[in-house]
Protein backbone atom coordinates (compact mmCIF):
# COMPACT_ATOMS: atom_id res chain seq x y z
CA UNK A 1 0.00 0.00 0.00
CA UNK A 2 0.74 3.71 -0.20
CA UNK A 3 1.35 4.61 3.20
CA UNK A 4 0.02 8.73 3.23
CA UNK A 5 -0.23 10.91 5.62
CA UNK A 6 -2.86 13.62 4.64
CA UNK A 7 -2.04 16.15 7.53
CA UNK A 8 1.78 16.61 6.84
CA UNK A 9 0.77 16.35 2.80
CA UNK A 10 3.62 13.31 2.85
CA UNK A 11 3.32 9.65 0.90
CA UNK A 12 5.81 6.31 0.54
CA UNK A 13 5.39 3.12 -0.54
CA UNK A 14 7.83 0.77 1.36
CA UNK A 15 9.66 -2.05 -1.19
CA UNK A 16 12.52 -3.38 0.62
CA UNK A 17 13.21 -6.15 -2.28
CA UNK A 18 14.46 -2.73 -4.12
CA UNK A 19 17.72 -3.17 -1.94
CA UNK A 20 18.69 -6.34 -3.78
CA UNK A 21 19.01 -4.88 -7.15
CA UNK A 22 22.04 -5.37 -9.35
CA UNK A 23 24.00 -2.47 -10.02
CA UNK A 24 25.33 -3.14 -13.52
CA UNK A 25 27.51 -0.12 -15.03
CA UNK A 26 30.41 -1.67 -17.72
CA UNK A 27 29.59 -5.29 -17.73
CA UNK A 28 28.09 -6.14 -20.29
CA UNK A 29 28.54 -9.54 -20.04
CA UNK A 30 26.55 -9.48 -16.82
CA UNK A 31 23.57 -7.10 -18.39
CA UNK A 32 20.45 -8.27 -17.89
CA UNK A 33 19.13 -6.36 -20.89
CA UNK A 34 21.47 -7.31 -23.10
CA UNK A 35 20.17 -9.82 -26.08
CA UNK A 36 21.50 -13.60 -24.36
CA UNK A 37 20.60 -12.54 -21.36
CA UNK A 38 16.89 -13.78 -21.73
CA UNK A 39 17.17 -16.27 -18.87
CA UNK A 40 17.02 -13.10 -16.65
CA UNK A 41 13.48 -11.80 -17.65
CA UNK A 42 11.10 -13.77 -16.21
CA UNK A 43 7.60 -12.56 -18.15
CA UNK A 44 8.06 -10.30 -21.63
CA UNK A 45 5.31 -8.51 -22.35
CA UNK A 46 4.99 -7.11 -25.43
CA UNK A 47 8.20 -7.22 -28.12
CA UNK A 48 9.65 -5.54 -31.50
CA UNK A 49 11.78 -7.66 -33.75
CA UNK A 50 14.52 -6.38 -35.50
CA UNK A 51 16.55 -8.99 -37.97
CA UNK A 52 18.12 -10.94 -35.29
CA UNK A 53 17.09 -9.38 -32.46
CA UNK A 54 14.92 -7.32 -30.71
CA UNK A 55 14.92 -3.80 -30.72
CA UNK A 56 12.34 -3.07 -27.99
CA UNK A 57 10.95 -5.51 -25.50
CA UNK A 58 8.69 -4.77 -21.94
CA UNK A 59 9.09 -7.42 -19.55
CA UNK A 60 8.44 -7.72 -15.48
CA UNK A 61 10.43 -5.87 -13.19
CA UNK A 62 12.33 -8.45 -11.25
CA UNK A 63 12.22 -6.49 -8.13
CA UNK A 64 8.74 -4.85 -8.26
CA UNK A 65 7.23 -2.38 -6.34
CA UNK A 66 4.03 -4.04 -6.54
CA UNK A 67 2.22 -6.43 -8.01
CA UNK A 68 -0.94 -8.51 -8.65
CA UNK A 69 -0.03 -10.76 -5.47
CA UNK A 70 1.64 -7.95 -3.66
CA UNK A 71 1.06 -5.68 -0.86
CA UNK A 72 0.38 -2.76 -2.96
CA UNK A 73 -1.82 -4.06 -6.17
CA UNK A 74 -0.37 -3.02 -9.67
CA UNK A 75 2.10 -3.61 -12.40
CA UNK A 76 5.85 -2.85 -12.59
CA UNK A 77 7.54 -3.57 -16.05
CA UNK A 78 10.81 -2.37 -17.29
CA UNK A 79 11.05 -0.79 -21.14
CA UNK A 80 14.48 -2.38 -22.95
CA UNK A 81 14.42 0.13 -25.68
CA UNK A 82 17.45 -0.41 -27.17
CA UNK A 83 19.54 -4.51 -27.88
CA UNK A 84 22.62 -2.26 -27.76
CA UNK A 85 24.23 -1.85 -24.08
CA UNK A 86 25.71 1.98 -24.48
CA UNK A 87 23.22 3.21 -27.30
CA UNK A 88 21.58 6.39 -25.78
CA UNK A 89 18.22 7.93 -26.53
CA UNK A 90 19.55 10.47 -28.19
CA UNK A 91 21.30 8.24 -30.89
CA UNK A 92 18.28 6.76 -31.37
CA UNK A 93 16.86 6.98 -35.07
CA UNK A 94 13.75 8.92 -35.50
CA UNK A 95 11.57 5.81 -36.66
CA UNK A 96 13.14 3.82 -33.37
CA UNK A 97 11.57 6.61 -30.62
CA UNK A 98 8.07 6.39 -32.81
CA UNK A 99 8.09 2.24 -32.40
CA UNK A 100 9.45 3.16 -29.06
CA UNK A 101 6.63 5.49 -27.97
CA UNK A 102 4.09 3.44 -29.79
CA UNK A 103 5.05 0.28 -28.10
CA UNK A 104 5.04 1.50 -24.93
CA UNK A 105 1.71 3.02 -25.21
CA UNK A 106 0.52 -0.16 -26.58
CA UNK A 107 1.16 -1.61 -23.19
CA UNK A 108 -0.45 1.42 -21.42
CA UNK A 109 -3.60 0.55 -23.00
CA UNK A 110 -3.58 -3.44 -21.94
CA UNK A 111 -2.68 -2.36 -18.21
CA UNK A 112 -5.66 0.39 -18.21
CA UNK A 113 -8.06 -2.77 -19.55
CA UNK A 114 -7.87 -3.98 -15.53
CA UNK A 115 -10.34 -1.83 -13.92
CA UNK A 116 -8.32 -1.96 -10.58
CA UNK A 117 -5.78 -0.44 -11.72
CA UNK A 118 -6.06 3.99 -11.39
CA UNK A 119 -2.73 5.19 -12.41
CA UNK A 120 -0.06 4.66 -15.06
CA UNK A 121 3.41 6.07 -14.60
CA UNK A 122 5.63 6.07 -17.36
CA UNK A 123 9.57 6.98 -16.51
CA UNK A 124 12.88 7.20 -17.70
CA UNK A 125 15.58 6.99 -15.44
CA UNK A 126 19.53 7.79 -17.50
CA UNK A 127 22.72 7.66 -15.33
CA UNK A 128 23.59 6.99 -12.33
CA UNK A 129 22.48 10.85 -10.72
CA UNK A 130 18.80 9.71 -11.95
CA UNK A 131 18.48 6.70 -10.28
CA UNK A 132 19.55 4.55 -12.81
CA UNK A 133 21.02 1.20 -11.03
CA UNK A 134 21.65 -0.29 -15.12
CA UNK A 135 23.56 1.61 -17.59
CA UNK A 136 21.15 0.30 -20.47
CA UNK A 137 19.26 2.10 -21.40
CA UNK A 138 15.68 1.58 -20.34
CA UNK A 139 12.22 2.41 -18.53
CA UNK A 140 9.79 1.76 -16.02
CA UNK A 141 6.14 2.08 -16.07
CA UNK A 142 4.65 1.76 -12.57
CA UNK A 143 0.74 0.87 -12.94
CA UNK A 144 -1.29 1.60 -9.19
CA UNK A 145 -4.24 0.51 -7.77
CA UNK A 146 -4.12 3.98 -5.54
CA UNK A 147 -3.34 7.49 -6.67
CA UNK A 148 -0.23 8.35 -5.01
CA UNK A 149 -1.33 11.15 -2.66
CA UNK A 150 0.77 14.86 -4.23
CA UNK A 151 -0.84 13.39 -7.84
CA UNK A 152 -4.46 12.71 -6.63
CA UNK A 153 -3.64 16.59 -5.18
CA UNK A 154 -2.33 17.96 -8.19
CA UNK A 155 -5.92 16.63 -10.20
CA UNK A 156 -8.57 18.19 -7.79
CA UNK A 157 -6.32 21.44 -7.68
CA UNK A 158 -6.47 21.30 -11.33
CA UNK A 159 -10.40 20.23 -11.23
CA UNK A 160 -10.61 23.48 -9.72
CA UNK A 161 -9.60 25.25 -11.73
CA UNK A 162 -11.97 24.17 -14.87
CA UNK A 163 -14.84 24.77 -12.78
CA UNK A 164 -13.74 28.02 -12.04
CA UNK A 165 -12.61 28.53 -15.62
CA UNK A 166 -14.68 26.38 -17.64
CA UNK A 167 -11.02 25.69 -19.23
CA UNK A 168 -7.96 23.09 -18.73
CA UNK A 169 -5.13 24.77 -17.00
CA UNK A 170 -2.37 23.92 -19.39
CA UNK A 171 -5.23 24.82 -22.05
CA UNK A 172 -5.45 28.51 -20.40
CA UNK A 173 -1.28 28.55 -19.96
CA UNK A 174 -0.71 27.67 -23.70
CA UNK A 175 -3.20 30.25 -24.86
CA UNK A 176 -1.35 32.79 -22.99
CA UNK A 177 2.23 31.88 -23.50
CA UNK A 178 5.10 34.18 -23.63
CA UNK A 179 7.02 33.76 -26.78
CA UNK A 180 10.28 34.27 -24.85
CA UNK A 181 9.00 30.42 -22.74
CA UNK A 182 9.35 28.29 -26.09
CA UNK A 183 12.50 26.13 -26.42
CA UNK A 184 11.08 25.30 -29.55
CA UNK A 185 7.80 23.39 -31.31
CA UNK A 186 5.94 21.63 -34.24
CA UNK A 187 2.14 21.52 -34.83
CA UNK A 188 1.73 19.06 -32.13
CA UNK A 189 3.72 20.01 -29.47
CA UNK A 190 5.30 22.71 -27.53
CA UNK A 191 8.97 22.58 -25.49
CA UNK A 192 8.59 25.36 -22.69
CA UNK A 193 10.33 26.01 -19.85
CA UNK A 194 8.07 26.96 -17.08
CA UNK A 195 8.48 30.18 -14.48
CA UNK A 196 7.51 27.55 -11.89
CA UNK A 197 10.27 24.65 -13.16
CA UNK A 198 11.68 23.26 -10.13
CA UNK A 199 15.38 21.90 -11.72
CA UNK A 200 17.97 23.68 -13.55
CA UNK A 201 17.38 23.38 -17.23
CA UNK A 202 14.07 21.94 -17.00
CA UNK A 203 11.54 21.17 -20.40
CA UNK A 204 8.02 20.26 -20.69
CA UNK A 205 7.25 19.27 -23.82
CA UNK A 206 3.37 19.72 -23.98
CA UNK A 207 0.85 18.94 -26.50
CA UNK A 208 -0.70 21.19 -28.30
CA UNK A 209 -4.74 19.80 -28.45
CA UNK A 210 -5.90 18.24 -24.93
CA UNK A 211 -4.91 15.01 -23.98
CA UNK A 212 -5.57 13.40 -20.63
CA UNK A 213 -3.31 10.80 -20.77
CA UNK A 214 -0.62 9.32 -22.89
CA UNK A 215 -3.46 6.66 -24.13
CA UNK A 216 -5.21 9.55 -25.75
CA UNK A 217 -2.27 10.69 -28.10
CA UNK A 218 -2.65 9.70 -31.34
CA UNK A 219 0.21 7.93 -33.41
CA UNK A 220 0.94 11.28 -35.41
CA UNK A 221 1.45 13.05 -31.80
CA UNK A 222 3.90 10.32 -31.07
CA UNK A 223 5.92 10.61 -34.33
CA UNK A 224 6.13 14.11 -33.28
CA UNK A 225 7.14 13.84 -29.52
CA UNK A 226 9.78 11.36 -30.64
CA UNK A 227 11.40 13.80 -33.12
CA UNK A 228 11.20 16.31 -30.45
CA UNK A 229 12.58 14.38 -27.21
CA UNK A 230 15.74 13.36 -29.61
CA UNK A 231 16.52 16.88 -30.92
CA UNK A 232 16.14 17.92 -26.99
CA UNK A 233 18.47 15.43 -25.66
CA UNK A 234 20.69 15.74 -28.23
CA UNK A 235 20.62 19.63 -27.06
CA UNK A 236 21.31 18.60 -23.53
CA UNK A 237 24.14 16.79 -24.42
CA UNK A 238 25.54 19.96 -25.45
CA UNK A 239 24.77 21.65 -22.22
CA UNK A 240 26.58 19.01 -20.50
CA UNK A 241 28.12 15.63 -21.97
CA UNK A 242 26.75 12.66 -20.53
CA UNK A 243 24.32 13.83 -18.20
CA UNK A 244 22.11 12.09 -16.19
CA UNK A 245 18.88 13.00 -16.44
CA UNK A 246 14.63 12.04 -16.01
CA UNK A 247 11.69 11.65 -18.05
CA UNK A 248 8.58 12.05 -16.64
CA UNK A 249 5.02 11.23 -18.45
CA UNK A 250 2.76 13.22 -15.83
CA UNK A 251 -0.45 11.77 -16.94
CA UNK A 252 -4.20 11.99 -15.77
CA UNK A 253 -5.75 9.35 -13.63
CA UNK A 254 -7.97 6.47 -15.43
CA UNK A 255 -11.20 5.34 -13.65
CA UNK A 256 -11.96 8.80 -11.86
CA UNK A 257 -13.93 12.16 -13.12
CA UNK A 258 -10.67 13.95 -12.81
CA UNK A 259 -9.44 15.55 -15.92
CA UNK A 260 -5.60 16.74 -16.69
CA UNK A 261 -3.62 17.97 -19.60
CA UNK A 262 -0.93 14.85 -20.04
CA UNK A 263 2.57 16.42 -20.57
CA UNK A 264 6.27 15.43 -20.80
CA UNK A 265 9.13 16.45 -18.16
CA UNK A 266 12.41 16.42 -19.21
CA UNK A 267 14.83 16.79 -15.93
CA UNK A 268 18.75 17.08 -16.43
CA UNK A 269 20.47 15.69 -12.86
CA UNK A 270 22.63 18.72 -12.59
CA UNK A 271 22.21 19.61 -9.13
CA UNK A 272 21.14 17.51 -6.03
CA UNK A 273 18.70 17.85 -3.67
CA UNK A 274 19.95 18.71 -0.52
CA UNK A 275 18.79 20.34 3.15
CA UNK A 276 16.22 23.35 1.98
CA UNK A 277 14.36 21.22 -0.86
CA UNK A 278 14.38 18.06 1.62
CA UNK A 279 12.77 19.78 4.64
CA UNK A 280 10.62 22.27 2.57
CA UNK A 281 9.78 20.45 -1.05
CA UNK A 282 10.35 24.34 -2.31
CA UNK A 283 13.27 23.42 -5.14
CA UNK A 284 16.33 26.28 -5.56
CA UNK A 285 16.48 27.01 -9.08
CA UNK A 286 19.93 27.72 -10.16
CA UNK A 287 18.92 28.56 -13.57
CA UNK A 288 16.20 30.86 -14.42
CA UNK A 289 13.60 29.30 -16.83
CA UNK A 290 14.22 31.81 -19.46
CA UNK A 291 17.73 31.92 -19.68
CA UNK A 292 17.19 27.92 -20.32
CA UNK A 293 15.02 28.66 -23.19
CA UNK A 294 17.62 31.32 -24.63
CA UNK A 295 20.98 28.69 -24.01
CA UNK A 296 18.78 25.64 -25.53
CA UNK A 297 17.59 27.91 -28.80
CA UNK A 298 21.19 29.16 -29.28
CA UNK A 299 22.04 24.97 -29.06
CA UNK A 300 19.29 24.17 -31.34
CA UNK A 301 20.43 26.80 -33.98
CA UNK A 302 23.96 25.47 -34.57
ZN1 LIG B 1 23.12 -4.32 -21.60
ZN1 LIG C 1 -5.81 20.98 -21.74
Amino acid sequence: MIYEDPYLLKSCIVAENRKNRPAVDELVHTCPFCPGHESDIEKVWLEVKQENNFLIKIVNNKYPICGYNHELYGVHDVVIDTPRHLQLPKDFSNSHWTILLDTMQKRWMQIAQDPKIEFIQIFKNSGKNAGASIRHSHWQIVALSQIPYQMAQQYSHYNRFYDQMQNCYICHKLEEIDKSDIILENDKWIAIAPTSSEFAHETWLVPKLHRKHYGELEPQELEKAGALLKTLLTAYEHLKENVSFNICFMSGGLHNALDYHFYIKIIPRLTHWAGFELATHCYINTIHPKTHVQLMRSILKE
